[in-house]
């Protein structure tokens, strides 16, 4: 049986839109889908609903993200050496990666804090780009739980 959310939504039906939506009523199926949203005054209390949830005053729900190109090692890279040109900053990420492949515990640390920092900015799908050794990426795979994460594998083609 569906669920039903009351309360404020936030969406963006289009590029460069904002709508938000008082006083609404949202219906996820059981399979986790959105199936309708519609103004709450419509809604009658005698359709077959599991539960219904009142979001409190002052809160809403919106959409969260979906990070489609992550290279998880590069996060302990993150915001440095922004002036570098592109292949100097990747020479620099590729030395992070190796120390992320040499520490099987670092790497589980540097996955834990990205996906931490992942979910407090409203990501909560992502592809993961892991490095070239196997045990690391696994180790990215556990850390992904919490969001819904595919973890791939990177390689190097030197030419
Ligand atoms: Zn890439």
């Amino acid at each position: 049986m569906p669920q039903r959310y009351l309360g404020t939504f936030i969406h963006a039906p289009a590029l460069g839109q904002l709508e938000i939506l008082h006083d609404h009523s949202l219906l996820v199926n059981d399979d986790g889908f959105i199936v309708e949203i519609r103004p709450a005054d419509g809604v009658a209390s005698s359709e077959d609903i599991s539960e219904t949830i009142v979001l409190p005053r002052g809160t809403f729900l919106c959409p969260t993200f979906v990070d489609t190109h992550l290279h998880a090692p590069q996060f302990i890279f993150l915001g440095n050496a922004l002036d570098k040109p592109l292949m100097q900053w990747l020479e620099n990420t590729y030395n992070a990666e190796l120390k992320v492949d040499s520490d099987t515990e670092f790497a589980r640390h540097v996955y834990g804090r990205l996906t931490q920092r992942l979910i407090e900015h409203g990501t909560s799908t992502s592809l993961l780009f892991g490095t070239i050794k196997t045990e690391t990426k696994y180790v990215l795979t556990p850390a992904s739980h919490g969001i819904r994460a595919t973890v791939l594998l990177t390689a190097s083609i030197a030419v």
